[in-house]
């Protein structure tokens, strides 16, 4: 982007880095997150989750701004963005967590009731 005027802390500013994270096995392929990544540091992949869905992979190492978008955007909760310790860039991690939730299912409607009610 190119400013008409400099900004005064322009020096000052520093342009955060982030590290994104892609639980493949969620993704099902929608593509949202590569078509808005205002970087474009993702790519679809050619490889195939469990699902039968190409999902996403980070081609640009260290191009990440940490806009937390794609996680923002994603239907599935598949991909998320933390920012890069010091300004330093890990490579994606990829599927880190193989599809792993950390928290507990939510309890379907109605589960726990006795009987008759
Ligand atoms: S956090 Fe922003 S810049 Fe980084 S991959 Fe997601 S959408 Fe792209
Ligand atoms: S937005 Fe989510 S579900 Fe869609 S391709 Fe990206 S990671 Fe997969």
């Amino acid at each position: 982007m190119k400013y008409w005027r400099k900004p005064l802390d322009f020096d000052q500013v520093k342009v955060p880095h982030g590290e994104v994270h892609i639980i493949a096995e969620r993704c099902k392929g929608c593509g949202f997150c590569v078509e808005y990544c205002p970087k474009d540091v993702l790519v679809m992949s050619a490889r195939f989750n469990r699902k039968g869905y190409h999902p996403p992979e980070v081609v640009k190492h260290g191009e990440c701004i940490n806009c937390n978008l794609c996680e923002m955007i994603c239907p599935d909760f598949a991909i998320y963005s933390v920012e890069a310790a010091n300004g330093e860039v890990v490579p994606d991690a990829g599927d880190d967590r193989s599809g792993e939730c950390e928290h507990p299912e939510p309890v379907a409607s109605g589960a726990g009731k006795e009987d008759g009610n």
